[in-house]
């Protein structure tokens, strides 16, 4: 019997599990593992806010590429919780979440706990040098494996540099923009400082306004940009000119299509949308130096273009920067002082040499996912790392995986049993963020992995100690 366990069940995870099951025949069995109480749907569609809504319309949210209109005829056929059947319609993410779990039950019935195996726990170490590997979770359990998949998705951002890094112990600040007390306990009239300018602060604003609060939102980046809204336009006829792959003629080519296309009368948005079946190749076209530079000046651009906001967030974002409510300021955090029930936030804004200072009740880090795994402080990837059995991507944005998602160690060897999919592998493949990118790649990953799984030659898997979901 051949063992394939999956780390985290979040959206990547469960659809690998999925599609494994459907390619891997029995007796391979798959353990998905997850640290929170719910399978399926991950740290985005577990939002318990109706207002956070997909950034991505409908009709372009099935979970399988082939069958693009899955997730709209699941709506239909459900038609309840307000879940719009409309293929424009952004609906909100935790009814996303509702259909992965969903697809999940659908799956365990079909093929029977004894190939799917749930089970809760954090994951802490894999030891490669057993075989099969054995994986080590909390309260001192573990499991076997022949195959293991990191699919551990994104992790809270990592604090910025400060004079006075004390601050970030105290109550006033709140490292995980995501955690239920991130904006808990405030007081509707106080002053908020959200670090950070892209989806996540959105998130957080909309939650503010949806928690009644009438106190100032302040969000400060270093551009200031904030997220583009979507808009549906007639595609322009794309050009057939081959993508440049330097970084500058890339540039220049898509600003020179963007204009065309305005003065045709659409949109630059189609055009940023007809890239998306390119990006991974134009990523591994380009040069490290122009990686580099792209992430060191365009990338801003870059987020702000492709993932935009829904229309209805947009109207509410701009219908509080209208009334002064939410305002945006561009520069750099220098330092947090605590004086009494308040905090000083001393920054530089943008093209200026003199400090600026805010005073806020509350700082939320809303800065992005963390990716740099060396300081994310998580034990699984403080383990793998220390013990060189994983590496981080030369641009520090995830883990270096091969292009089948397979791990690099410390050396630079090919793991032929661990692996890793979703944005843990965004330095390989980029775009590995959001569903379109993802649901391909879990099905090529399983594709991968049922090929080796043919091959491999049967280990004794045992179990010392489990729990699995069920049991808790
Ligand atoms: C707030 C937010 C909103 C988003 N909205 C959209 C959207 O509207 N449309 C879109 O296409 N994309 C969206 N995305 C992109 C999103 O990254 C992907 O859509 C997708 O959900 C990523 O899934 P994942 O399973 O890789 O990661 P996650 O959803 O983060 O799931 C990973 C899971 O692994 C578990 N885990 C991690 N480490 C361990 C461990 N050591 N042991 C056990 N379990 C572990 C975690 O608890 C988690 O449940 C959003 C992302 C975020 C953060």
């Amino acid at each position: 019997m051949t063992t394939i366990a999956i780390v985290g069940a979040g959206f990547s995870g469960t659809l690998l599990a999925l599609h494994l099951l459907r390619r891997c025949p029995p007796p391979t069995r798959l353990i998905l593992i997850e640290r929170n109480s719910q399978f399926g749907r991950g740290l985005a569609y577990s939002t318990g806010n109706a207002s956070h809504i997909l950034n991505v319309p409908a009709g372009r949210m099935s979970a399988f590429h082939d069958r693009p209109d899955h997730f709209v005829t699941w709506l239909r056929e459900r038609d309840a919780e307000g879940g719009n059947a409309d293929p424009g319609a952004f609906v909100p993410r935790q009814v996303f979440g509702a259909y992965v779990r969903t697809l999940l039950n659908d799956e365990i019935k079909r093929s029977g706990r004894d190939r799917l195996e749930l089970v809760r726990g954090l994951v802490t170490r894999i030891d490669r040098s057993s075989r099969p590997l054995t994986l080590t979770l909390d309260r001192d359990r573990t499991l076997n494996a022949d195959f293991v998949v990191l699919a551990s998705g994104n992790f809270p951002p990592e604090p910025m540099p400060v004079a006075t890094p004390a601050f970030y112990d105290t109550p006033f600040y709140r490292p995980d923009p995501w955690a239920a007390n991130a904006l808990s306990d405030l007081a509707p009239d106080k002053a908020v400082l959200l670090i950070g300018t892209g989806l996540t602060t959105v998130d957080a604003v909309i939650s503010l306004l949806d928690q009644g609060h009438q106190g100032a939102i302040l969000a400060l980046s270093r551009r200031g940009l904030l997220p583009r809204r979507h808009v549906s336009v007639p595609r322009p006829p794309p050009e057939h000119a081959p993508f440049p792959t330097a970084l500058n003629l890339l540039t220049r080519s898509l600003r020179r299509e963007a204009a065309r296309a305005i003065a045709g009368g659409s949109s630059w948005q189609p055009v940023i949308d007809e890239l998306r079946p390119f990006t991974v190749d134009l990523w591994q076209s380009m040069s490290l130096p122009d990686r580099r530079r792209f992430l060191r000046h365009l990338r801003p651009w870059w987020d702000v273009h492709r993932h935009r906001m829904a229309g209805a967030v947009a109207d509410r974002i701009d219908a509080a920067r209208a009334r002064g409510q939410f305002r945006v300021l561009v520069g750099r955090v220098r330092d947090y002082a605590v004086g009494g029930d308040q905090v000083n936030v001393a920054y530089r804004p943008r093209g200026d040499e003199r400090s600026a200072t805010i005073t806020v009740e509350r700082v939320v880090n809303c800065s992005g996912p963390g990716a740099d795994y060396e300081r994310i402080g998580e034990p699984l990837f403080r383990n793998l790392l220390a013990e060189g059995v994983a590496r981080p991507d030369p641009l520090r944005l995830g883990l270096d995986v091969t292009s089948n998602g397979a791990l690099l160690d410390r050396s630079g060897a090919i793991s032929r049993r661990l692996f890793a999919i979703g944005p843990v592998t965004k330095g390989t493949f980029w775009e590995m963020t959001a569903v379109p990118d993802i649901r391909r790649q879990a099905e090529l990953l399983a594709e991968h992995l049922a090929g080796l799984v043919r091959n491999v030659a049967p280990a004794a898997v045992e179990r010392t100690s489990h729990a699995s979901e069920q049991g808790r």
